[in-house]
């Protein structure tokens, strides 16, 4: 069986006395996780510490940061080395988030080289695809989303493929209030997990946790939830909401 799993996308938002009262209460709802489901709280980089020691008693949750550097070390100022998330603890990384690739340049080329420093040091992707609304509007979603994962995660073996997560955030979607309708979510995920079948493997491909981003919230994550192909979500907005994002995880 593959994980299912909620993570919540706080980018550049809260304080740290903010984020420690969000994940406060969202431990105080008292979620009951079944066997196989996590939640993943992606903070800044100057919370993770924190937010891995409040959550460390709590079986099933987990802390991610938002990005890593390109590069393992040296002259690279205001980077954060995979190698560094590793020694605070960190278990996640989102690797290629739409902003990061749009605002900051961020290439299928330098992504591969993140996904590769991740997994050398122990820390598991959220590898983020996802077609612009241009894309969508020509029906090119599939070759698009094909490309991403060709060009970034395809030089990995099956047994690495194993620690990413892919999520599908389709950028017409994030932070838009559009969501991908539930259909159009759930064949997407089918396409990716059948171009990963043909990749690595069926078995890798059926192991593998496909998440939707863009727009979830308590009112679709069930929909959205309940196809086949998709394993859970990547929440941004709603995350930073404690009863918003218990009620996205309760929908598991
Ligand atoms: P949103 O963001 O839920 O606010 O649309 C999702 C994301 O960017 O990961």
């Amino acid at each position: 069986m593959r994980k299912k799993i909620v993570a919540g996308n706080w980018k550049m938002n809260l304080t740290l006395a903010q984020g420690e009262q969000l994940i406060n209460d969202i431990l105080q709802a008292g979620l009951k996780l079944a066997e196989g489901q996590e939640v993943v709280v992606a903070t800044p980089f100057p919370y993770l510490a924190k937010a891995k020691s409040l959550l460390k008693n709590y079986p099933g949750y987990f802390v991610a940061a938002q990005n890593c550097a390109s590069e393992k070390a040296g002259a690279f100022t205001g980077e954060v080395s995979a190698e560094m998330l590793q020694s605070v603890g960190v278990d996640y990384v989102i690797i290629g988030h739409s902003e990061r690739r749009e605002y900051f340049n961020e290439t299928n080329a330098i992504l591969a080289k993140k996904v590769d420093l991740a997994l050398a040091n122990g820390l598991k992707p959220i590898f983020c695809c996802g077609e612009p609304l241009a894309v969508r509007q020509a029906e090119t979603q599939n070759e698009y989303v094909a490309r991403q994962l060709e060009e970034s995660l395809y030089h990995l073996t099956a047994e690495q493929l194993k620690q990413v997560v892919i999520a599908y955030e389709p950028i017409w979607a994030i932070g838009t209030g559009l969501t991908a309708s539930a259909g159009q979510a759930q064949d997407m995920h089918a396409f990716i997990r059948g171009q990963i079948a043909n990749k690595f493997g069926r078995e890798a491909a059926l192991h593998l946790t496909i998440l939707y981003g863009g727009s979830a919230k308590p009112g679709n994550a069930a929909e959205l939830f309940a196809n086949p192909d998709v394993d859970g979500g990547l929440i941004g907005g709603a995350s930073l909401v404690a009863a918003d994002f218990a009620a996205i995880i309760s929908s598991l």
